[in-house]
């Protein structure tokens, strides 16, 4: 079949278009510039592969062309960051691209299967307990904030908004149009793992993989605090193709968090000083921390409705902390 990955460019994009490939599956990338799309040509090396431009998803009829004989779409395409001066630059094209491209497979006679790359910023709330999130929970939180404080909001708050709105206009647009195609959304914690986008300085690091190049360089200042929870990107594309292949996957969102779930950098400095004793970066940059094994509260989120609708399996804490290190490792050397 065909699939076609809105965001083509990105840190999750490029892991799924990668395994995609690997599975068979002719793909077709959105890039927003021709330069990040002959970068990903490049580094596919694959007859299967081919990028269309799409410089504007709030445009209309942003995606018509490109969903052409398609029978999948995998929308990764959405603003992270937190440096936004008003929600609403995250909230536009996190909404309006998704809906314009629910509206391009609406249009086509050929999609089947619509996967949308939501977050777990669309579930987590303050709550007054510790409760353990699943896919029941909805992030009202952030959407009252953001319409109540505008730019003074926090700019988690922001993207955090961006995200459960985007789902919740995605779910809307299904109940309302009833499409031909079915909806499948993919809840990730943070991510980590080896990042294989085009990034030719620390500046272009995408958010989550900037998160770790900090902490690797010791700005990262309390280590025994929790630092959220995480899975790795290889782990988020597979639930991406999982979700997109299994019949019984449409209709449902996926949590998608790894069995470690929530983690303290302290956890992955302990790793990559037992690892890795010997790299020079390891001796000279992470820091030792306190090496005491405090127990912290952590946020709890529940990967089990990924694990056995979908047989989901997740790659061990070490090893993607050891794999995002040594990718990093890598980039440095041509910066
Ligand atoms: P990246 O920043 O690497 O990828 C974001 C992608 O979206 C890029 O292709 C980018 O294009 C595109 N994009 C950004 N802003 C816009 C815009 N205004 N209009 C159109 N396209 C845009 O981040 P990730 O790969 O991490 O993010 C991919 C998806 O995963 C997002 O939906 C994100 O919310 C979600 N997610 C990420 C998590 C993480 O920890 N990384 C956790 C949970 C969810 P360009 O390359 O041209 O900038």
């Amino acid at each position: 079949g065909r699939v076609l990955v809105t965001g083509a460019s990105g840190f999750l994009a490029v892991e799924i278009v990668q395994q995609l490939l690997d599975a068979g599956f002719t793909v077709r990338g959105t890039v927003r510039a021709a330069s990040k799309g002959d970068y990903l040509v490049q580094l596919f090396n694959n007859p299967n592969f081919s990028y269309v431009i799409v410089e504007d998803s709030v445009a209309s009829e942003a995606f018509t062309e490109a969903v052409r004989d398609c029978d999948g779409i995998m929308h990764t395409a959405s603003p992270f960051h937190f440096n936004a001066n008003h929600p609403d630059k995250l909230i536009k094209p996190a909404v309006e691209g998704t809906l314009n491209l629910l509206r391009a497979a609406h249009g086509s006679d050929t999609v089947k299967r619509v996967v949308v790359t939501s977050s777990i910023a669309a579930i987590l709330e303050p709550t007054p307990t510790p409760v353990v999130f699943d896919e029941t929970h909805w992030n009202e939180h952030s959407i009252r904030e953001v319409h109540d404080k505008a730019e003074q909001a926090t700019q988690s708050d922001m993207y955090r908004a961006s995200k459960s709105m985007a789902e919740k206009a995605a779910w809307a647009f299904m109940r309302e149009q009833h499409p031909l195609f079915d909806l499948a959304c993919v809840n990730p914690s943070i991510i980590f793992g080896p990042p294989k986008q085009q990034i030719t300085s620390p500046a272009n690091l995408n958010t989550s993989t900037a998160m770790f190049y900090d902490f690797i360089n010791g700005k990262t200042k309390s280590l025994s605090a929790p630092a959220g929870n995480y899975v790795d990107v290889r782990d988020v594309a597979m639930t991406h193709i999982l979700a997109l292949s299994i019949e019984e996957a449409g209709g449902e969102r996926f949590l998608c968090n790894s069995d470690k779930g929530g983690f303290t950098w302290q956890e992955v400095a302990d790793i990559l000083h037992a690892r890795l004793p010997e790299h020079d970066a390891v001796k000279k940059h992470v820091p030792m921390g306190e090496r005491a094994s405090a127990s912290v509260q952590q946020m709890g989120f529940s990967n089990a409705k990924a694990k056995h609708l979908l047989k989901q399996t997740f790659t061990p804490f070490e090893d993607s902390v050891v794999d995002t290190f040594h990718a990093l490792c890598e980039l440095e050397k041509a910066w």
